[in-house]
């Protein structure tokens, strides 16, 4: 560099010197001799600067010129880097679609090092999986717009195929003409079978690895769309286990969760291939035949699934027996989408548990009805409550021996705006399905509790006023605080009150019911067991809870003055009641010659429309202290 500015000046120079030597000529010969003591050194100076500021500008330039190739170079460097370290593959061809680069990632990816594919064809690299036309397809595909993108299977050089995302785009240097193709892809086998995992989980339950409710209706769906009204038929069971929440309850839910496996487990066994089985959640289950046969196919089924779900089940030590309930909807004739289908399906199977579960039920037009009914129902009996339309009447307990009205059982009526006086029968249950049961059992209590202590104020004596509690009620935890809290508001002495519970009531959940039973009877106030007989307890058993009373239910007194084996069963359970240190009471007493056995037998309570139906508030109270056989209502 500094040799060619070196050289610059002394050209300078010597052209300065001849430039200035060639003027002199034409003018003064004479100078020739001594022009280098006669030159001037003010134009050597100058050109000597020039020569300096020339050599600093070519020095200058050429610096410029090494910095912008340097920077080239390092931008080149850097791209390469970026590359070679990108995590997509990237590949480069010519327009022929010959392979004229790729990177790191390609080779990680494929398997392929640059040996084996520069110059080749992408396609002749690729899978069989779609087919070479496909590879064909989507590089003339390139050719003609530019640009593509997509995901697509290929093979990896050891033979194995995997999918990948592609996006394929054509190169033109000369803005014209297709000069490259780039493609860019990355290996998307992981993030495919996560989202197979995430599939799966979405559509199938964890505890059973049944598909689920979201997998049927997609199933139900896509069935019910290729089929054909008039030819396919199709079948779907909703399969209900009766009583799961008691072993839940009662063993806890790790217990109540092996059961459901068990028990999937052995109604998958039941199916064969164009039925599967799903869980729509908790103890419900979905068996969807798609090419019914018959009707008889699904009788066979159901009574298979209730054989194998009702074996014992041995769970942690326990031997359980299960029932199911099973609702039968038809395609097409109950219902022509999934949604119809297991709607009615869902009312089959209330209708197969109403009546006395352990079986099942084919849907039928009807049920709908009722089931509007109900609704209907429900709703009317909420605004019944908030509206005043409930009333209380009471029914008189006779003393057989003095005759005298020794209690009153207080009986729920709803006085409807237009169907009149509606027995308890019919919207008791409905209540207790849809939670109303709670408001509703307060009012009574409530109401006949201020009652007897209203008639105590007016010096009417009607003795102990005894109120019916729902299951509900009774297993609510804070229920002995509520009838502390009602007596103290009140202010009605306890052992005034009785309160009437059903055995079903206390034989779930034995130790609570006891816990609440012995803080009950701790206020004071008298336990009795209504309807007793109907339940499943045995006498021995009852031995265990804090009761005063049994309430025989009227079933036992039915044929007791006809029929012998009536009258020595009803002998028996009096003299085991008795045995027992409980008091009774004989409730249904219909005619004289039934209250005639009862005296004999000594049950000294009795309560039957032989004396007195169940009235008003008001009507009651004349009945106080009446004798045995006087003034029957009409
Ligand atoms: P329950 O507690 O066993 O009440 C006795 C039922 O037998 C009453 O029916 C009564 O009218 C009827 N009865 C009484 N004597 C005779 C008779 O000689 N012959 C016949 N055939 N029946 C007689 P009701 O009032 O229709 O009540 C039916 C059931 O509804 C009650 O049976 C009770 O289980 C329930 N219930 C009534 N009121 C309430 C309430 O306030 N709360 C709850 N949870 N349940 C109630
Ligand atoms: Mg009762
Ligand atoms: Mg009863």
């Amino acid at each position: 560099m500094f040799a060619a500015a070196a050289l610059i000046m002394v050209w300078c120079v010597i052209g300065h010197d001849l430039w200035v030597l060639g003027r002199s000529a034409n003018t003064d010969l004479d100078q020739l001799g001594d022009w280098s003591v006669r030159a001037d050194l003010r134009p050597r100076l100058l050109v000597l600067a020039f020569g300096l500021f020339l050599t600093f500008f070519v020095w200058r330039l050429v610096r410029l010129l090494q910095r912008a190739e340097h920077q080239a170079a390092a931008r080149i460097a850097l791209q390469r880097l970026i590359v070679d370290h990108a995590s997509e593959a990237m590949m480069v061809t010519d327009r022929a679609q010959r392979i004229l680069s790729i990177n790191a990632a390609f080779t990680a990816i494929t398997g392929y090092e640059p040996e084996d594919v520069l110059g080749k064809t992408p396609t002749r690299l690729s899978a069989d999986h779609h087919g070479l036309s496909v590879h064909r397809n989507i590089w003339d595909f390139v050719a003609e717009n530019a640009c593509w993108e997509g995901e697509i299977w290929d093979r990896r050089k050891d033979g194995t195929i995997y999918p990948k995302q592609m996006r394929i785009t054509a190169i033109c240097e000369d803005g014209i003409q297709i000069s490259h193709y780039v493609a860019v892809f990355s290996d998307i086998s992981e993030s495919k079978a996560q989202a197979q995992r995430l599939e799966y989980l979405a559509h199938h339950d964890p505890l059973t690895n049944l598909p689920n409710r979201l997998a049927l209706d997609a199933h139900l769906q896509m069935v019910i769309n290729s089929a054909v009204p008039g030819i396919d038929r199709m079948a779907l069971l909703i399969i209900d286990l009766d009583n799961f929440k008691t072993v839940n309850d009662s063993l806890g839910h790790q217990s109540g969760d092996r059961l459901l496996g068990e028990l999937a487990r052995r109604m998958g066994g039941q199916i064969a291939g164009n039925q599967r089985l799903f869980r729509l959640g908790g103890d419900e289950f979905v068996i969807f035949i798609e090419q019914l046969p018959s009707e008889e196919a699904v009788i066979e089924l159901s009574n298979r699934l209730i054989r194998v779900i009702g074996e014992p089940s041995e769970i942690d030590g326990h031997s359980l027996h299960m029932t199911p309930s099973i609702g039968i909807s038809l395609y097409p004739e109950d219902g022509r989408d999934a949604l119809a289908l297991i709607r009615n399906a869902d009312t089959a199977m209330y209708y197969a548990k109403a009546s006395g579960r352990a079986n099942y039920k084919f849907f039928a037009e009807p049920m709908n009805v009722a089931a509007t009914k109900r609704l209907h129902l429900e709703s009317e009996l909420w605004r019944a409550l908030a509206d005043n339309q409930l009333v209380l009447h009471y029914q008189p307990q006779i003393d057989l021996l003095s005759g005298k009205v020794v209690g009153v059982e207080a009986l729920v009526r709803w006085r409807h705006p237009t169907r009149g006086l509606i027995g308890p029968a019919e919207f008791i249950p409905v209540a207790e399905e849809c939670g109303l049961i709670l408001p509703l059992g307060h009012w009574v209590l409530l109401t006949a509790c201020r009652q007897v202590k209203g008639w105590l104020d007016q010096g009417i004596d009607m003795g102990e006023m005894a109120v019916n509690i729902s299951a509900h009620q009774f297993r609510q935890a804070e229920f002995a605080q509520s009838v502390r809290a009602i007596l103290a508001e009140t202010g009605l002495p306890a052992s005034r009150l009785e309160l009437e519970i059903t055995e079903s009531t206390i034989m779930h959940g034995v130790d609570e019911a006891i816990e609440t039973m012995t803080e009950l009877r701790g206020m004071g106030l008298r336990l009795a067991i209504d309807d007793f007989g109907t339940g499943y307890s045995s006498l021995a058993y009852l031995r265990r809870f804090p009761l005063d009373r049994l309430k025989i239910d009227r079933s036992f007194l039915a044929d007791v003055d006809t029929d012998s084996d009536a009258a020595s069963l009803l002998t028996s359970i009096v003299l085991l009641g008795r045995s027992l240190g409980l008091q009774l009471v004989a409730e249904g007493v219909e005619n004289v010659a039934q209250a005639e056995f009862l005296r004999t037998l000594e049950c000294e309570r009795v309560q039957g429309f032989h004396f007195y139906q169940p009235v008003s508030a008001e009507e009651v109270v004349g009945y106080g202290g009446f004798g045995l056989f006087a003034a029957l209502p009409a």
